[in-house]
């Protein structure tokens, strides 16, 4: 969505609205080098330096990432040094021994590495940020200007906002590349292991994990000959039930038997009697009761125990030499779906942590953006004393400003509850006629000053099933974006039609239109145009992401229908129709 523009274009960083954005874009991406290089961009800018470098520190090494220059040169570096190499900067040891951010004049230039000396001879004011997780430092983040202009208190809130945002970005980023890198590996050793083993077959044609599990259980006690069969997954000295072919005892815990104990101990399977299988959780012995004999295999995985497979049976039979054999032969695959499923969890778990930080930042980041609005308007009512005309004309400014940075972080709300499925739809019969005329005019305020010729075309009567509010968001954003990206005044057209069991509404314009490597990307977050004309206009790359997903949630669409650069383009919201 486009924003107002506003006359005072390129002021310094009051503007609220540029921190939230920029934490958020950091913070958006599960790339490492994405997020390397959206921090580098973006904080070079946000605090005006001339050059932005990010470096990350593993054990005693720290590797130099990649390099920013302010001209939009990134490039990746990949060189490692050792930390002692940082003795003679004091400026960095400061830095990353404090945790807190330095601030300083040049970087000793006898003490750097010869291929830095060329570089660090222009510096002369230079940030050096900690890039902290869980009390250590992973990583420094150095911007450096080649100006005598040192870092001012707005730069320093914007450098310790973006040092704290940045380690968590990055953090995150690695974690989930681990957990996807072992996920692969673990997927390559079980596709291997399928091959060899016959029974895989309808086990691997299972779709989710718990089915999985489930199925092998219930093969397992089949070709073992028992009864009943469980996998436990091993924390500290118990195990934890995650899977029974019916669900029973899932989640339980028990202490480990001293048998077992062995087993794991050799990696065999262990046999128990009755009264060696011994630690139902409270109430739940009547489940184990009915069992006379038990077989207990570790899940070893890459050496390490990290669940077992127990077998049950009610007669008071021993288990044979072939029956520990198959019960072998389906640890070996279970241990490997279970670390699979583990796997798969902690990247759920990375996708979780990285909405639930992104909502918190906004949260944080709005509330002083209120009071700082509420001051604004006090000030301009009089609240504190006359205000000269000339302060009237820059509280103005600000108090514009101050809105237009709430409204970022209102929608940025959205996208990060969007994307964390905590947006449900209050569905009810909308009248799409209706709804179209409120965003008209709502929009007509900025259609006169572009002086746009707005039309509503005579269409069907048609009513659909959706969110009033959230339909009157998507039509706000397609207005306003075709009454931005227009060089001369636009002609709009709204038009409503009944396509089976959906309603299309259109948005026309005869803007300056969209080319076509443009079309294939104007609806991923924060995409905005390349064209020299969109670039001119203020906007946040977020309008069509957050349409789309809105739309969606609703059980609907929206597409660009078409575009030619310079005749304009038609954007098409399809929601369901309430049957007629
Ligand atoms: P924003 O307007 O903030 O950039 P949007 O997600 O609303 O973000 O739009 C993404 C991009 O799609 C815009 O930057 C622009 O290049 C292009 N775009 C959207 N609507 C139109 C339109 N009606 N005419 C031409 N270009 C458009």
């Amino acid at each position: 969505m486009a924003l107002a523009r506003s006359p005072l274009q390129g002021q310094p960083q009051e503007d609220g609205g540029e921190l939230v954005q920029m934490a958020l874009d950091v913070a958006g991406s599960l790339d490492p080098r994405e997020v390397i290089a959206r921090i580098l961009e973006r904080g070079t800018h946000a605090v005006r330096a001339d050059r932005g470098t990010l470096s990350s520190l593993v054990d005693d090494q720290v590797v130099v990432e990649a390099t920013y220059g302010r001209g939009g040169e990134l490039t990746w570096v990949g060189q490692r040094y050792s930390l002692d190499y940082f003795e003679g900067q004091p400026l960095v040891k400061q830095a990353i021994e404090s945790l807190q951010p330095a601030f300083g004049g040049r970087l000793a230039l006898d003490q750097a590495a010869p291929e830095f000396r060329q570089a660090l001879a222009n510096v002369r004011q230079v940030a050096v940020l900690p890039l902290v997780h869980g009390g250590k430092a992973i990583g420094m983040l150095v911007f450096s200007r080649y100006e005598e202009k040192p870092f001012a208190g707005d730069d320093r809130v914007a450098l310790t906002l973006l040092s704290a945002i940045s380690g968590l970005a990055l953090r995150n980023a690695r974690l989930y590349e681990e957990g996807e890198a072992a996920r692969q590996r673990a997927d390559g050793t079980a596709a291997r292991l399928r091959a060899a083993v016959d029974a895989a077959e309808d086990v691997a044609s299972q779709v989710r994990l718990d089915q999985v599990l489930g199925r092998l259980l219930e093969r397992a006690a089949a070709s073992v000959g028992a009864d009943g069969t469980s996998l436990a997954r091993l924390e500290g000295g118990e195990m934890v039930i995650e899977s029974t072919p019916t669900g029973e005892l899932v989640g339980t815990r028990w202490p480990l038997m001293p048998k077992v104990l062995a087993g794991v101990a050799t990696g065999r399977a262990v046999e128990l009697s009755a009264a060696e299988y011994t630690g139902a959780p409270p109430g739940m012995e009547s489940v184990v009761q009915p069992y006379q004999r038990f077989l207990v295999a570790p899940l070893v995985v890459g050496g390490e125990t990290i669940g077992l497979l127990a077998m049950g049976r009610k007669a008071d039979e021993p288990f044979d030499a072939a029956a520990v054999q198959a019960l072998q032969q389906f640890s070996t695959r279970g241990a490997l779906l279970l670390r699979n499923a583990r796997l798969i969890a902690q990247a759920r778990d990375a996708e979780q942590a990285k909405s639930e930080f992104m909502s918190i930042a906004v949260h944080e980041l709005r509330a002083p953006l209120t009071v700082t609005g509420g001051y604004l308007a006090m000030a301009l009512e009089g609240d504190f004393g006359d205000v000269p005309k000339p302060l009237r004309h820059v509280l103005e400014t600000a108090q514009r400003k101050t809105e237009e940075a709430k409204a970022l972080a209102a929608e940025l709300l959205t996208v990060a509850r969007l994307e964390g499925k905590a947006l449900t739809p209050n569905v009810k019969p909308v009248s799409v006629a209706e709804a179209v005329r409120e965003a008209l005019a709502r929009a007509r305020p900025r259609a006169e000053i572009v002086q746009a010729n707005v039309q509503m075309e005579p269409g069907d009567d048609v009513t659909v099933l959706a969110d009033e509010a959230l339909v009157g968001k998507i039509l706000d954003n397609l207005l306003n974006n075709a009454l931005t990206y227009a060089d001369r005044p636009p002609t709009i057209r709204v038009g409503a039609s009944r396509e089976g069991e959906q309603v299309a509404v259109s948005v026309a314009d005869d803007g300056i239109g969209i080319s076509s490597q443009d079309q294939g990307r104007i609806f991923a977050r924060f995409a905005r145009g390349t064209g020299p004309l969109v670039a001119e206009k203020p906007g946040n790359g977020l309008g069509l992401y957050l349409s789309r997903g809105l739309a969606e949630q609703m059980g609907g669409s929206l597409q660009l229908q078409s575009s030619h650069p310079g005749k304009g383009s038609t954007f098409v919201l399809r929601l369901p129709a309430v049957a007629s």
